[in-house]
């Protein structure tokens, strides 16, 4: 095949992609069935194949694509910065969209977390925070910090260093021997709460964590991460006072407190981050995603500045950290303009006021639906955990699940033609999360098309019920 002929696309996409591209978390047996969605164009919160098949983007591409397909304002920054700069790297020089995206997050981030190191993925951004919480508690003198508490089927990445915080089986089981031994997972605040009155410390979510600490020795633990709402085990909001219990113990124990806001930050909760939302001011505040709106690869760690002045004013003097393209023009370029955009249209003003609505529809549906057996999340953030008959209260049996998360829930979003995520993260889900430019329309929409997908799944439920 001639370049000419790919560049045309006269040719077989789909045959293509079968032999020369690789999926990431897919079945090669999947992958070679041959029906994969090519697509093609996004418009707003739709996009189409190659075939001309309309979709909603109900998870935001991958919970990034925050202000929606094709934004030129977004398009002309990063073409308009090509033509002046197209890269220099932020090693011993600086570059003015670097500066200024650098300066824009500072002053949208909570209090004074006021540096930021740029990288070009969350993986990679989780990287960074745990090489800077090590990094710095050696530079104060404190060398035997290094280990990590974090929880239960959290998502962090799939680098090595951020694969061991993750906390969720399937990503790590072929792993275990390359992975680094100093990650503690604990429960995470699934199902977990206290009586009205009682202080949040009394939560098991919160003993699990200083439990863990003193097992292991405060003097040996260099960072506890966790996401505001944490997305693996579907949507799991925090209970009232969680994340001020975490502030104390990180307070207590000499530990920098790592918010991952991979996902949450930049609008997914109505705020610029989920720290924000829920009233704290962690150490280290790690992004990606929603910062470009997904236009272009970008993502970092916001560290309060006290804590980076120490580590540059200590005998060590050097954060030994770095990549190619972290802080990379036409990338930071783009997260201004994305910033400004969501400024200007008050984006997270928005989202605030549509959640509820939004969470009202998504009430509805589980009332019409006998397999939901729960709607959790907050904000443009949401998960639908399934069972086999709320009205019975059964649960979903081995072969269902295994039907169900072998494929089937995917063909089921997919013919009804809603690009949301089967989620088999500790229970069966499926994930939901829109540009966050969705407005009503799009909202029925949605709701539409989701009822589609889960009176499929009763019907499949129905007709397999033992
Ligand atoms: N951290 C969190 C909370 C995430 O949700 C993700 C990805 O979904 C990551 C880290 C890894 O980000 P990336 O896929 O950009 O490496």
């Amino acid at each position: 095949m001639t370049d000419q002929l790919l560049l045309d696309h006269q040719y077989d996409q789909k045959a293509a992609a079968q032999s020369h591209l690789m999926p990431h978390f897919t079945k090669g047996t999947a992958w070679q069935a041959g029906n994969m969605a090519v697509i093609d164009r996004g418009e707003g919160c739709y996009v189409w194949d190659t075939d001309g098949v309309e979709y909603l983007d109900g998870l935001a591409g991958l919970f990034c694509t925050n202000l929606g397909h094709g934004r030129s304002d977004l398009t002309a920054a990063a073409m308009k910065q090509m033509d002046r700069l197209a890269f220099y790297p932020t090693w011993g020089t600086a570059n003015p969209p670097a500066i200024q995206a650098a300066t824009m997050i500072a002053e949208r981030f909570p209090g004074d977390l006021d540096e930021v190191f740029f990288v070009s993925s969350g993986s990679e951004a989780v990287e960074a925070a745990l090489k800077f919480a090590r990094s710095y508690h050696v530079s104060q003198g404190d060398t035997e910090r290094y280990k990590v508490i974090s929880r239960n089927w959290a998502y962090h990445g799939t680098t090595l260093g951020a694969l061991s915080v993750t906390g969720i089986p399937k990503f790590r089981k072929h792993f275990g021997p390359m992975m680094w031994d100093g990650v503690r997972h604990v429960r995470n605040t699934y199902g977990d709460s206290v009586p009205e009155g009682t202080p949040a410390s009394e939560l098991e979510s919160i003993k699990a964590i200083e439990a863990m600490i003193l097992a292991e020795g405060p003097e040996t633990v260099a960072m506890i991460s966790a996401e505001p709402v944490q997305n693996g085990r579907g949507a799991v909001v925090p209970p009232v006072g969680y994340w001020q219990e975490l502030r104390k113990l990180a307070d207590r124990y000499g530990i920098l407190l790592h918010a991952d806001e991979v996902i949450n930050a930049f609008g997914r909760l109505g705020h610029w981050t989920g720290s924000e939302r829920f009233g704290v001011v962690p150490d280290m505040i790690t992004f990606a995603k929603g910062v470009t709106s997904a236009y272009l690869p970008l993502g970092g760690v916001a560290i309060r500045k006290p804590l980076v002045d120490a580590l540059w004013e200590s005998e060590m003097g050097v954060y030994m950290h770095g990549s190619t393209f972290g802080g990379h023009p036409v990338a930071t370029a783009v997260a201004c303009a994305n910033m400004q955009a969501m400024t200007a249209e008050d984006i997270n003003g928005h989202v605030l006021a549509h959640e509820d609505g939004f969470r009202a529809r998504l009430d509805s549906v589980m009332a019409a639906h006998d397999c939901v057996k729960e709607v959790r999340g907050i904000g443009y953030f949401y998960a639908i955990e399934l069972m086999a008959s709320r009205a019975v209260g059964r649960k979903l049996n081995d072969a269902q699940v295994a039907e169900l998360q072998g494929g089937l829930l995917g063909k089921f979003v997919r013919d009804a033609r809603v690009l949301i995520r089967p989620d088999d993260r500790g229970a069966t889900m499926l994930t939901i999360s829109p540009p966050l430019v969705a407005d009503n329309a799009v909202l029925d929409d949605l709701a539409e098309r989701v009822s589609s997908a889960l009176t499929m799944t009763d019907k499949y439920l129905k007709s397999h019920a033992c």
